[in-house]
């Protein structure tokens, strides 16, 4: 199990005004984790997230650091907060200089990085969050979901361990929250452990590997989604509600269907439980195929033609870098967020579909498919579409 990288041990804080925020909590996060701190408005939440990077020091009680506990010295605390990277809610208290360039280099150069290194990083951060070709731009030209990515790509460039967003989809119309979320998604992927705090138990409950729910400064109850949020007692005392996956699988249950122990969690899952019911395991037409062209290896080229002669096939695009990609070849997009359960809600109806993705994410399409068959019995393959395209070559002799 991979070791712990943020720890709390029984803090506590009172503002100088007020009742005490934060009464006592405990809790650690693991490296690679993505975790939701849920609760109503008031409950602490903004109050324990500045503790992760110092911005708060407990009155009593300790917070670590990789096992450490975290000092308030000028020095020790510049060193925290590149470690702990922070996105603010609102991205207009956080962008500071007039263009996308100089907000996302300010971090790197107070870190004394060279012009060319810190000209790197920056071109760096700004393509991971799909804002390649923004540095000249004034960010208050830009829409809410880009300056909420400009926020994000100025705390990459310092390349932290754990990345921390205070309530980050508010503000953001649903297609951009959906993209926020797979970002954070891939932040995770490449190793980054994620915490946000949110009131939203439909958008923590599917995405979360642990709750935490806290009220008036407490924790109420700390596991995985569907523990945690699957106790009505402890969904009522956080002030919360029960979220609707979990809801209707209480309903199901009630009506004689079988729901595995690990709850349902997304469309999928429920699907799921529901064909079961009705149908039995065997009933499913032969499952269509799910192909995944891997835009950094230059397939994305062959698609719009192969498409063409496959008019029936669905695309969806995972990943920033394949969404783009898709936009400048003119790729109509069918999926852009839960690209892979869709998919296999395509596949189980025996519908082929392509998923455009980068290289670092191929490997999870096969391990999500790989899961779903192993749960499931059913099989789906998944190949590569340069793969399939070679075997069609080979058969019309083209490639001999
Ligand atoms: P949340 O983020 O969950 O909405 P907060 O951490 O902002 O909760 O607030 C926790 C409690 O601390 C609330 O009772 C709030 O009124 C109080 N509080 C927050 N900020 C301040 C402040 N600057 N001064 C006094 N009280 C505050």
């Amino acid at each position: 199990m991979s070791h712990i990288v943020l720890e709390a041990r029984d803090v506590r804080y009172r503002y100088q005004r007020g009742r005490e925020a934060i009464c006592g909590v405990s809790f650690h996060f693991r490296r690679g984790e993505k975790i939701a701190l849920v609760g109503p408005n008031g409950a602490g939440k903004s109050t324990l997230l500045q503790m992760f990077n110092g911005m708060i020091r407990p009155d009593t009680g300790m917070m670590l650091f990789d096992n450490e506990p975290i000092r308030y010295d000028t020095t020790s605390l510049r060193q925290i907060r590149r470690r702990v990277g922070f996105v603010l809610q609102n991205p207009d208290r956080q962008i500071i200089a007039p263009t996308v360039f100089q907000d996302v280099a300010f971090g790197p150069t107070n870190l004394g990085y060279n012009e060319e290194m810190v000209k790197d990083v920056v071109a760096t951060a700004l393509r991971h969050v799909g804002l390649a070709g923004f540095d000249r731009r004034p960010p208050y030209q830009l829409s809410g979901g880009e300056k909420k990515r400009v926020a994000i790509a100025g705390v990459l460039a310092m390349d932290p361990d754990v990345l921390v967003f205070a309530e980050p989809t508010s503000g953001l119309d649903p297609s951009g929250s959906e993209d926020l979320m797979e970002l954070l998604d891939e932040l995770n992927h490449d190793g980054k452990t994620i915490v946000i705090s949110t009131h939203d138990v439909e958008l923590a409950y599917p995405w979360a590997d642990r709750a935490i729910l806290l009220a008036e400064g407490k924790i109420i109850k700390e596991d995985v989604p569907d523990v945690a949020f699957g106790n009505a007692k402890f969904v009522r005392m956080a002030h919360l509600s029960v979220p609707t996956l979990l809801e209707l699988s209480a309903e199901l249950a009630k009506r004689g269907f079988t729901i595995p122990e690990r709850k349902p969690r997304s469309v999928l899952d429920m699907v799921h439980i529901i064909e079961n019911h009705v149908h039995g395991s065997c009933c499913h037409p032969a499952p269509g195929t799910i192909m995944v062209c891997n835009v950094d290896a230059g397939e994305l080229s062959m698609v719009p033609a192969w498409l063409k002669v496959h008019p029936g096939i669905v695309v969806g695009a995972m990943g920033t870098r394949a969404k783009q990609c898709a936009a400048m070849d003119q790729i109509a997009l069918e999926f852009t967020y839960g690209v892979i359960d869709k998919c296999i809600l395509r596949a189980l109806r025996g519908h082929d579909t392509l998923i455009l993705t980068s290289d670092s994410m191929v490997r999870r399409v096969n391990q999500r498919v790989d899961a779903y068959c192993h749960e499931s019995g059913i099989h789906i393959s998944v190949q590569l579409l340069d793969l399939v395209l070679d075997s069609a070559n080979e058969k019309c002799g083209m490639n001999p």
